[in-house]
């Protein structure tokens, strides 16, 4: 059994500030791209943090099975993650911009029972998304909810209106989610694009709140939380 090169194998001290540059470069480049993909974090984990395993995640295995990675290589790399991660950690408690730069910010997707506009539109959440969330949480339609923020963990914060203040909202469920074709004159609609909800007088009334964008009405509902 050759001990020495299993452990250090043929690392030199060139190699070895090598390697420390290396993770750098890939921890700046992991997180960057998990970033760009615009998702939140998943399941409970905010994109530092999946960094974190995925960068630890793939320097565990390799030197099981591979001969010439010595576990001294390994073990300066997790070391310097570790390194990384505790100054991260450091420097997004000490700077809010720093902790806003990697994690992102929580963002604002529902305010008083209408999605708030400039989110949906920047792409920054389909509909299908936090729909799902919504209904997860036991909401029908949008009447119920006060507000609603994405967290930076990728989790979905609700605020209910008690049940007496419950107004009319967009609906939530798919079958309720679809376009009336005739309107009926005297009944609340919800506009499909952002939410809002209008008492309609005429036939070919327009969503006064996304400018006239959006032509779709789904029928508003106003029936109470029940939990
Ligand atoms: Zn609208």
């Amino acid at each position: 059994m050759d001990w020495a090169g299993i452990f250090i194998y043929d690392t030199t001290w060139v190699f070895a500030v090598e390697i420390l540059i290396r993770v750098i470069v890939m921890f700046i480049l992991i997180i960057s791209f998990l970033r760009l993909t615009g998702k939140r974090g998943v399941r409970q984990l905010s994109i530092f943090e999946l960094t974190i395993i995925l960068s630890l995640g793939s320097i565990a295995g390799d030197p099981m099975f591979t001969e010439d990675l010595p576990i001294i290589q390994a073990v300066l790399i997790m070391s310097t993650v570790i390194l990384l991660y505790r100054l991260c950690t450091w420097a997004m408690r000490k700077f809010q911009h720093f902790e806003n730069l990697l994690e992102g910010q929580s963002l604002y997707i529902v305010e008083e029972g209408r999605l708030v506009l400039d989110k949906i539109e920047k792409g920054k959440m389909s509909h299908d998304e936090f729909f799902a969330e919504m209904r997860q949480q036991g909401v029908e339609h949008l009447g119920q909810v006060r507000t609603g923020l994405l967290e930076t963990d990728g989790n979905f914060s609700v605020l209910l209106y008690p049940p007496e203040k419950t107004d009319y909202g967009m609906p939530l469920f798919p079958k309720q989610y679809q376009p009336v074709e005739q309107i009926e004159l005297g009944v609340h609609y919800a506009c499909m694009h952002c939410g809002h909800v209008e008492y309609i007088l005429e036939p070919n009334q327009l969503c006064r709140r996304c400018e006239n964008k959006c032509r779709e009405w789904a029928k508003a509902l106003n029936s109470r939380i029940v939990r």
